[in-house]
């Protein structure tokens, strides 16, 4: 597969990026009879999906809708996952003989290995006549109008292609091998770019709020978090640096700097009206005694020095009532900022949609150039779906490039 390959080698495609979109793209090219090459900088194929959904991939989502996904326009992922569906993806893998399992939320995960995962795709390639050189430095790409053919110029030779699939991924996690040479070309070929944003990424927490609540890491609780009025219903992690888990990498999406999550540390409780009862019944009992029962001790320990210093449930006021009620039910907390590309699944933003055709993938003002995967502008919830998404978008640039 890593043959040496020789100069000013001929090919209909040519995908840049050997990730989840780029093989997805590929092997459907090559199953119209292209000829197909596909090139990567990195050492291994698909390093992301291997590490994916704890080495088990996520790889799709049986709930997946457009309301899954940001973009600067909603409606753009609509025709690619209609046209290849989470069930398309859950054929796919079936073929293969790849079992699978749900978790909560519709999320489907391998049963064995990630591995599998890249297997198919590898092997589907491979049967489809698709060439991968991997650790091929690109150079520069070049446009050759005359020709209407793109020049890819690498370490291991030029490359020529009619249509140029750019499926590099985001920004997330460089040491993986992101960078952002997708964004730059599709500069370099005018087409616009939406800001990109570190995304589904931990919290950090600084100054005092750190201080106080970094004895609580390890502590995990279901909540519900929300921001910007998105919210989701999942658990929480607190860490060394912040705050993590589902609940937050979901919100984290929608957060802007210098803005202020809310945290339903209750979500299954009407903690006023509980602790209402409670005080007809065991009126002496003191409230962190109470508190201890429904969420971890530590936390309740933070929480109450902080917010409410101890008393019995009967001589909590109206007043006290409606604090402790506001303070569990929508905890504020405003992070100092995420982890960043380091740590973030995801990256917001990227080649702005208006520029492309939503059937094809293809650059509106540049024909032959198509962009798929996560350097688009189109980025998914935690569950599943940018796994969907990449497999969506790959299949549909794979039947026109
Ligand atoms: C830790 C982690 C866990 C995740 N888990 C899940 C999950 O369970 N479910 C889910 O749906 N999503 C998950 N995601 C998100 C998902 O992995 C990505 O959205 C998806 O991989 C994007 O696919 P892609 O093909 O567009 O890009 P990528 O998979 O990032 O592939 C891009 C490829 O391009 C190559 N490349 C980059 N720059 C260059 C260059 N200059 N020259 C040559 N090659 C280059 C890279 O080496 C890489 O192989 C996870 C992400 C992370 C980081």
């Amino acid at each position: 597969m890593d043959a040496k390959i020789n100069d000013h080698i001929g090919y209909d495609v040519i995908v840049l990026g050997a990730g989840a979109a780029g093989l997805m793209c590929a092997a459907e090219a090559g199953k119209r009879g292209k000829r197909v090459l596909v090139v990567d900088h990195a050492e291994k194929a698909a390093k992301k999906i291997l590490i994916s959904g704890g080495g088990r991939c996520n790889f799709t989502n049986l709930y997946t809708s457009a309301d899954d996904f940001l973009s600067q326009n909603a409606h753009f992922c609509k025709s690619a996952l209609a046209r290849f569906t989470q069930y398309d993806t859950l054929a796919m893998f079936e073929d293969y003989g790849i079992a699978w399992h749900e978790r909560e939320h519709g999320q489907l995960f391998c049963d064995g290995s990630a591995k599998q995962v890249v297997a198919m795709l590898l092997e589907t390639c491979s049967k489809h006549g698709v060439n991968i050189q991997l650790q091929c430095h690109i150079d520069r790409i070049d446009r050759v109008v005359k020709h209407e053919a793109f020049e890819v110029i690498s370490e291991k030779g030029v490359f020529s292609c009619a249509s140029l699939v750019v499926a590099t991924g985001g920004l997330s996690i460089p040491k993986m091998g992101a960078t952002g040479f997708g964004h730059q070309l599709a500069r370099q070929f005018g087409l616009n770019m939406i800001a990109t944003e570190a995304a589904l990424v931990p919290f950090r927490l600084t100054g005092k709020l750190h201080e106080s609540l970094k004895s609580l890491a390890g502590i995990s609780l279901p909540v519900i978090a929300s921001c910007a009025g998105k919210e989701f219903r999942e658990a929480m992690l607190f860490t060394h640096r912040g705050i993590s888990g589902p609940a937050i990498l979901q919100v984290s999406s929608y957060w802007q700097a210098g803005t202020t999550a809310h945290i339903n540390l209750l979500p299954d409780l009407d903690i006023r009206s509980y602790l209402l009862e409670q005080r007809q019944v065991r009126g002496k009992q003191q409230l962190r005694t109470v508190l201890a029962e429904l969420l971890p001790k530590r936390l309740v320990a933070h929480w109450c020095e902080a917010y409410m210093p101890d008393k019995a449930l009967q001589q909590l006021s109206e007043m006290d009532l409606n604090d402790i009620a506001q303070q569990l039910h929508a905890w504020p907390l405003k992070p100092a900022g995420t982890e960043g590309y380091r740590t973030a699944e995801v990256t917001l933003g990227g080649v702005d949609t208006a520029c492309l055709s939503s059937k094809t993938m293809q650059a509106r003002d540049v024909p032959g150039l198509y962009f798929v995967g996560e350097v688009v502008d189109v980025t998914g919830h935690l569950g599943g779906f940018n796994f969907q998404w990449a497999w969506a978008s790959g299949y549909c640039a794979g039947q026109f490039a």
